[in-house]
């Protein structure tokens, strides 16, 4: 591999290659629209495009696209070469600022929750200046935003953009007020640590259920799974690290700041995390990253599975999306400093982060939920369902502080010895781990852990962006006239953490007494995604976005059918690939199977009557009795998917009606399956098992 350095951000056009090929005028007139968000004018945009196509064409690209992030939850693109043809009869390549300004995609096909009909089919996708384009595959990419013909948002990257412009303008008043009158910008950033699958092609391919549905529908647990935890942290095989290199090395190019990889707890699970970046550039790469992990998967012979449950009884795989808040004056304004007891500036963010994420858990939650991590949420891996935040030992105690009244006295940050001479003693972490909240301070940032592994970071962060903005944007009111700034500051702080204080929580999220405890704080608890869902379109979160101007109402609306939409077909999905696969497979194996034992049974008697058939007729008689039951389990999982059609045509009925009906009766299907292929020679079974799939790297 060539060196590191010099491949880094090569397939990108980035600010040194803009630098080097723009006249300096236009340079100047596209970093402002970069950092202060300033219009931008059509010749400045018709120069860009020219030199990104030059720079493309000597790259080897034919075609461009707008890259873009409608709501089906995956990227879309639409390529076009970038021929024009003269009147000569010849071509020319070319590339007007038109064209990177301005795309017209067919958009009758994406979701748009009822937004438009199908006829009113325009779409446009616009570009991001802020995002840089790159190349893949002899393409060159813009990241786009995408709208309707009429101006509705339909994809998930405007929001995000509108949330950090909205949430800088009103830090920056703030800020002002506070006396920082240098900071004309301030940005949200995001880490997002990224967790996944590797397993062996030749497995995945014999698994319909993996390839229709990213999960296994069926499979007893192996033998050994994540009990000795030897995986965590484990060496890294062979081939799992070339793997890990080549991603490296793709990412590299893409100028995505791929940082820290290892072994995760469940056998076959790893994890990527970046350097982080500003929340839209984060997105953008995030969503590139899990595309790249799957196609260079594929080189190796390998498949990447990013569903947040692919096997049943291991660990599933989530997100931690690290956020946090900075000036354009380089304050992370999450940093407590070292007298954090009398940074007030520190304090007021701090209470904004803290009633944002008690009056709007319901959106934390609905944000993260999906038909896959359903399956982790409230199990004994991720976080709980309930929101709650962790402040650690210190922070807590500051806030206690604050709303007692009493002095503050940090427990410091004390020295870590570790005794032996040549190790070099370091400085512990403020606040300890904890691995079981949802929403943990980390030193300078929050770390929303509750994400499933393969949702866009656009959606937790716009949401947070705009609850954060929203809070901060009523302080500034309350703040702004004041004639003793300092102490409407202190009462401020001193009223928002008392009034907030329930959502803090600094113990074990997945006790029994917490769910208990959380239930008697008022703090909601919705175990899947319909009970969380239909928490969207409440009066307070409505309010939210519009007022704030990230989305409208009808908007929000469309937003919340298209979850719900989404999520019931998943459903549908599986267990219509469980139906196929019971019928087709599974019970005609087991029939196989029983024969070739009561064949077996009945040559030994024939042989000689006094021979023992004590295995062959207790596992018939087992098998027989699972089969007879896993057939009446099948029919009766057919009637309840057939049941869902005379539903009344109503998103949050259906998919309620999938949670609590169709799905309960896969678990039930799934379990009968399991217990026959535990009983079921190998060379009948249908599928490789988790043993074989779990260790096939
Ligand atoms: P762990 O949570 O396992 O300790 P790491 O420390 O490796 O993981 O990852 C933390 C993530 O948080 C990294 O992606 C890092 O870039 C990110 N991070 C650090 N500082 C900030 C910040 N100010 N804003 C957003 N993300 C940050
Ligand atoms: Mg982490």
């Amino acid at each position: 591999m060539a060196k590191v350095t010099e491949i880094f951000g090569s397939m990108v056009f980035n600010d040194r290659k803009m630098q080097e090929r723009l006249p300096h005028s236009t340079y100047k007139a596209l970093k402002k629209t970069i950092k202060n968000g300033e219009p931008l004018d059509i010749s400045v945009a018709n120069a860009v495009a020219n030199a990104m196509k030059d720079w493309a064409v000597e790259m080897g690209c034919t075609h461009y696209t707008h890259w873009f992030q409608p709501m089906t939850g995956v990227t879309a693109e639409k390529h076009d070469s970038f021929i024009c043809p003269t009147s000569e009869g010849e071509i020319i390549m070319e590339f007007s600022g038109k064209e990177l300004i301005k795309g017209e995609p067919d958009a009758s096909s994406f979701p748009s929750g009822g937004i438009r009909a199908t006829f009113e089919a325009r779409g446009y996708t616009t570009w991001d200046p802020t995002s840089p384009a790159f190349i893949r595959d002899k393409t060159l990419y813009i990241p786009t935003a995408f709208c309707s013909y009429t101006g509705e948002v339909l994809d998930k990257k405007t929001p995000l953009l509108r949330s950090m412009e909205r949430l800088s303008n009103v830090a920056v008043k703030l800020l002002h007020l506070l006396g920082k009158k240098d900071v004309t910008r301030v940005t949200t950033t995001v880490g997002p640590e990224q967790e996944y699958f590797l397993i062996d092609k030749t497995m995945y391919d014999k698994r319909p259920d993996l390839i229709y549905t990213g999960r296994t529908l069926f499979g007893a647990p192996a033998p050994k799974g994540q009990e000795l935890e030897d995986h965590y942290f484990g060496s890294i095989k062979t081939r799992v690290s070339d793997f890990m290199n080549d991603l490296d090395e793709q990412l590299w190019k893409l100028g995505i700041l791929a940082k820290t990889k290892h072994n995760e707890v469940a056998p076959s699970q790893h994890e990527l995390a970046p350097v982080f970046t500003t929340s839209n550039i984060a997105t953008d790469h995030n969503e590139l990253t899990m595309e790249v992990m799957k196609k260079t998967a594929e080189k190796h012979g390998l498949v990447c599975l990013l569903h947040e449950k692919p096997f049943a009884g291991v660990n599933g795989s989530g997100k931690h999306n690290n956020w946090s808040i900075s000036t354009n004056t380089g304050e992370n304004l999450l940093d407590p400093g070292k007298h954090p007891e009398d940074n007030l500036q520190f304090q007021l963010f701090l209470a904004a982060v803290v009633k944002a994420v008690h009056e709007y858990q319901d959106l934390l939650r609905l944000t993260v939920a999906s038909a896959g991590n359903d399956h982790r949420l409230g199990a004994n891996e991720a976080p709980p369902a309930i929101i709650s935040m962790y402040l650690g030992d210190d922070l807590g105690a500051l806030v206690d502080s604050v709303i007692n009244g009493t002095k503050f006295t940090s427990s410091g940050k004390p020295d870590m010895l570790t005794g032996v001479d040549v190790l070099p003693d370091f400085k512990k972490d403020t606040s300890d781990r904890n691995r079981t909240s949802p929403f943990a301070f980390t030193g300078n940032k929050f770390e929303f852990r509750a994400l499933g592994s393969s949702l866009n970071i656009a959606c937790p962060n716009y949401m947070l962006n705009t609850m954060v903005a929203e809070e901060l944007s009523q302080f500034y009111d309350e703040l702004k006239d004041s004639q003793d700034l300092e102490t409407a500051l202190k009462e401020l702080i001193k009223r928002t953490f008392t009034e907030h204080q329930n959502i803090i929580f600094n113990g074990d999220n997945y006790s029994d007494e917490w769910v208990a405890e959380a239930e008697r704080r008022g703090l909601c608890n919705y175990r899947s995604l319909p009970e969380a869902m239909a928490h969207y379109v409440d009066r307070k979160n409505i309010d939210l976005f519009v007022k704030n101007g990230i989305v409208s109402e009808a908007e929000i609306r469309a937003r919340y059918e298209i979850e719900l939409e989404h999520y019931y077909k998943q459903l549908r999905i599986e267990a219509l690939t469980m139906v196929d696969m019971a019928e087709k497979n599974i019970t005609p194996a087991v029939i196989a199977f029983i024969n070739k034992l009561s064949d077996a049974a009945s040559a030994k008697k024939s042989l000689n009557s006094s021979y023992s058939i004590y295995a062959e007729t207790k596992l018939i008689e087992k098998l027989s009795d699972e089969l007879e039951a896993f057939v009446k389990k099948t029919d009766e999982l057919k009637v309840s998917i057939d049941k869902a059609a005379d539903l009344e045509n109503d998103n949050l009925t259906r998919a309620k009606y999938y949670r609590e009906t169709v799905f309960g009766l896969m678990n039930e299907l799934r379990s009968i399956g399991d217990s026959m292929e535990s009983s079921t020679s190998a060379k009948y079974w249908p599928y490789p098992s988790y043993g074989e799939i779990l260790f096939s790297v």
